[in-house]
């Protein structure tokens, strides 16, 4: 599969719930799913399902309920993964890679963009069995109160959901600066270097900058500008500024550096 934006690529991160007992937690699953930009829901042999208690938990994100896939074994509803992730209430005999949440998010998102990415979830009284913890590539704990580990299964599932989308927004950032969605393109190279000009010449006229040592302040303004990458309409509009600026300053009688 191509590479996608790391939101798309939420998408292709399915929370898989094995053998849950209650159609509650099932409902809350698919809402938490749903309000962090998930859609894939897979169920490992439920005891109750459909229900009408998941309907009422999921509250508007029955649709992720009507398209959730039920299979029978973890086997299966993790056959097509190139990742896949248990997780854990507490630490097992057998050590194995662990991640945090947060590692996990991080991890899953920049996976997702290219292959089918599982986060595993166990039952309610004893969570996954040896074998179905040794199936997974990776296992993760949320670091809990350890005396008392062990979150509702919604709850887990909504922590680390939530990781996933903080990861996918982070890794967004840095796409929303391409223009891409943009009303304006970004201004040329050859136009922000006469804006420099301009400004340069602007700031000298009103004794901001010394004319004959103006290195380190532009500098700092050129690095200002690149960062923000204005679009040629701003530019237009701060070169339009830079001029009333002279105008003004001409209007008036000359340069306002007093020498
Ligand atoms: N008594 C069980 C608790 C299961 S809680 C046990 O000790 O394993 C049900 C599920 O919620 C777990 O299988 C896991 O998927 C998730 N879960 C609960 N607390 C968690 C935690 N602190 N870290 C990661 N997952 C957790």
């Amino acid at each position: 599969m191509a590479s996608q934006s790391a939101l798309a690529a939420l998408d292709n991160i399915r929370v898989v719930l094995v053998n849950s007992a209650h159609p509650g937690n099932i409902g809350g699953a698919a809402r938490a799913l749903k309000n962090m930009g998930l859609s894939q829901l897979y169920l490992v042999q439920p005891r109750e399902f459909p229900a009408a208690n998941a309907v009422w938990r999921a509250a508007g994100a029955s649709e992720l309920l009507d398209s959730a896939v039920v299979v029978e074994t973890l086997e299966e509803a993790v056959a097509d993964c190139g990742l896949v992730v248990a997780t854990s209430a507490r630490e097992r005999r057998i050590p194995w890679p662990l991640l945090t949440p947060r590692e996990c998010g991080e991890r899953a998102v920049a996976e997702a963009k290219t292959h089918p990415v599982a986060l595993v979830f166990g039952r309610e009284d004893r969570g996954l069995t040896n074998d179905e913890l040794q199936a997974c590539n990776y296992h993760v704990h949320i670091p809990s109160n350890p005396e008392y580990s062990s979150l509702n299964l919604a709850t887990a599932v909504q922590v680390l959901v939530y990781e996933a989308r903080m990861a996918a927004l982070e890794a967004e950032k840095g796409e929303a600066l391409r223009f891409t969605d943009w009303d304006r393109p970004p201004a040329r190279a050859q136009d922000m270097e006469l804006y420099y000009e301009h400004l340069e010449l602007a700031l000298a006229e009103l004794g901001f900058i010394d004319p004959d040592n103006p290195r380190q302040t532009i500098t700092r303004l050129r690095r200002l500008f690149s960062r923000v990458r204005p679009d040629d309409m701003e530019l237009g509009i701060l070169r339009g500024m830079l001029t009333a600026i002279q105008n003004h300053i001409h209007r008036s009688g000359g340069k306002g550096r007093p020498d």
